[in-house]
């Protein structure tokens, strides 16, 4: 197998891997390992490759994280621990919700239109960090 060939399958076989949804860093740390001589230049390109051959997805937040599960899902950030969660779904009627506030866009095109999905990343406090605040 080509060079570029072995370095693309180790980095998708480890973004499948994890449920983490790791950083550029945690990646490069984690894939290099097994690919002693790849630089974080050359991982962050393969990820971007990736991206644009919608095999992986990028949660854009202070940090980007990334995301080889492409089912629909949305995310949580802990602001504290900068752990990621998936969130399947919510209780809440949310694409009713979004229907009734897209009208406050300030773009009419926008306005007149229809939602029809949506990817929400939300931030906050996990379990575990809200709780060490709270007792401090
Ligand atoms: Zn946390
Ligand atoms: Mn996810």
């Amino acid at each position: 197998m080509e060079r570029n060939t072995i370095q693309k399958k180790v980095i998708l076989d480890y973004l499948k891997s994890v449920k983490s949804h790791p950083t550029v860093d945690e990646i490069y740390k984690a894939v290099s390992k097994k690919l002693p001589n790849i630089s974080k230049g050359t991982v962050y390109r393969l990820l971007k490759n990736f991206q644009q051959k919608n095999l992986i997805r990028e949660l854009c937040f202070d940090v980007n994280h990334f995301d080889a599960e492409l089912s629909c899902h949305n995310h949580f950030i802990c602001k504290h621990c900068k752990k990621v969660f998936d969130i399947l779904d919510f209780k809440l009627p949310v694409l009713n919700i979004l229907n009734k506030t897209i009208k406050y866009s300030t773009d009419r095109q926008v306005e007149s239109g229809k939602v029809s999905g949506y990817q929400l990343t939300i931030c906050g406090l996990c379990q575990k960090c809200n709780k060490k605040i709270k007792e401090n």
